[in-house]
């Protein structure tokens, strides 16, 4: 016989994230057993993600969770993530969260997860593995060095985001000790290049100077080769150019404020293209607005070869996007942030389909944070091939470190994700 579960009690609290926003915080009850979740929040969001809050209110949504959704979860077996999920999007009704909050809906679908692994006595990406179908395996880690966009002041790069990965290694521990060197020596460099830098750091723990993009690839790509050699580990470089933040909808163009360069669509293609040619990217996110999948296709088709072309505001994490995407060869990866649609269920559907089309899985954190660490094991769950989720910092290294454990506890079972 199956043994089932049921949750006692669950409640809602207002905590902060790494901005110092609000957020949502679940905390579901079994007997003696006790799962808790906190949501993140992004700021270069996708248009097509879910509302987080009621009013764009997180006391509101806490309000609501603890009047309204808390009463309806008590009872529920936790090990039916369809059926609390099922719940979730029916106790809402609007089907973009705008009632209950996808950030609620997130952090409960998620929680509900981790209650039912610790209940069966498991480690949470093993029952993520087994809800997903998705063979469980260590992703590489994918980590911001450099940045700027909307995650960093003025002067800083209009790239968002300049991230380093390596290829393959022999463990986990070091592919985040290659990443964090990277770090390290970038700060050490970006010293010594650029005038009044005072080590200022953006949204992700990533080092924001005042430097063009051309300016910013090159001390990387200086710096990967550098710490490559040192570590004997082959490094790559990619960026998030999260071009929706760029965009203009009204003039249709691509306004690189700090380059003071304005590109139509063409150009910005082309531009992206000579970047990926120059500085040897492997991974480009987001190179074109969310809206323009065909020139996702496009970029892909004449400049893709060994690089991932992935989609972030793209696709946002829904399963349909995907399918589109995948049909037409838009993308060969895609970003998986499961509080962009709301769901644990949701999340794995949109995993799912990227594997039906031989997509690499990202998952990612958002760019404001908790210290939570259970991104690590929705990541190792949904079999992802890269977890994007910074580097520096205690709400960025807590992924790291929570991989870490995953391996240890894995005992040498887990594949490690290997990228060309
Ligand atoms: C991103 O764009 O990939 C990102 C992590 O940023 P945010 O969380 O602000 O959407
Ligand atoms: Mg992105």
């Amino acid at each position: 016989m199956v043994e089932s579960f049921k949750i006692d009690s669950a409640r809602a609290r207002l905590v902060f994230d790494s901005r110092g926003d609000a957020t949502i915080e679940v905390e579901l009850k079994s007997g003696k057993t006790t799962a808790r979740v906190a949501a993140p929040a992004g700021k270069s969001r996708g248009k097509r993600e879910v509302e987080y809050y009621p009013d764009n209110n997180a006391a509101e949504a806490v309000s609501v969770f603890n009047s309204v959704v808390s009463k309806r979860l008590a009872g529920r077996d936790p090990a039916d993530q369809r059926g609390i999920d099922e719940l979730l999007t029916e106790i809402d009704g609007t089907g973009r969260f705008e009632k209950i909050g996808g950030n609620a809906a997130y952090a409960t679908s998620v929680a509900a997860s981790v209650l039912a692994a610790r209940l069966m006595e498991k480690q949470p990406y093993e029952h993520i593995a087994s809800l997903s179908g998705q063979k469980p395996q260590i992703p590489m880690p994918l980590g911001n060095v450099l940045g700027g966009g909307s995650h960093a002041g003025e002067g800083a790069p209009d790239i968002q985001e300049v991230l380093v990965f390596p290829a393959a290694v022999d463990e986990p521990l070091e592919a985040v000790k290659a990443v964090v060197a990277v770090h390290k020596a970038l700060g050490s460099l970006l010293t010594k290049r650029v005038p009044g830098f005072t080590k200022g750091r953006g949204d992700e723990g990533a080092y924001s100077p005042n430097m063009t993009n051309e300016e910013a690839l090159a001390a990387v790509k200086e710096t990967i080769e550098h710490v490559s050699d040192e570590l004997g580990i082959q490094l790559r470089m990619g960026i998030d150019m999260a071009a929706s933040s760029l965009y203009s909808e009204a003039d249709k163009q691509y306004n690189h404020k700090r380059s003071g360069k304005t590109l139509d669509r063409r150009g910005q293609i082309e531009y992206v293209g000579k970047l990926i040619e120059e500085y040897g990217l492997r991974y480009v996110e987001d190179p074109l607005q969310e809206d323009d999948m065909q020139g996702f296709a496009e970029l892909r088709k004449s400049y893709g070869g060994t690089t991932l072309i992935c989609g972030d505001d793209l696709l946002v994490t829904r399963a349909e996007l995907v399918k589109e995407a995948g049909k037409i060869g838009a993308v060969n990866a895609m970003i998986i942030k499961p509080n962009q649609v709301g769901t644990l269920t949701a999340t794995i559907e949109a995993a799912r389909e990227a594997t039906s089309y031989g997509i690499a899985k990202i998952v990612s954190h958002r760019s404001g944070e908790t210290c939570d660490g259970v991104l690590a094991h929705i990541a190792v769950g949904l079999g992802a091939n890269l977890i994007k989720a910074g580097i520096m910092g205690g709400e960025r290294i807590a992924k790291a470190n929570e991989l870490l454990r995953i391996w240890e506890s894995s005992r040498g079972s887990l594949g490690l994700s290997r990228l060309a």
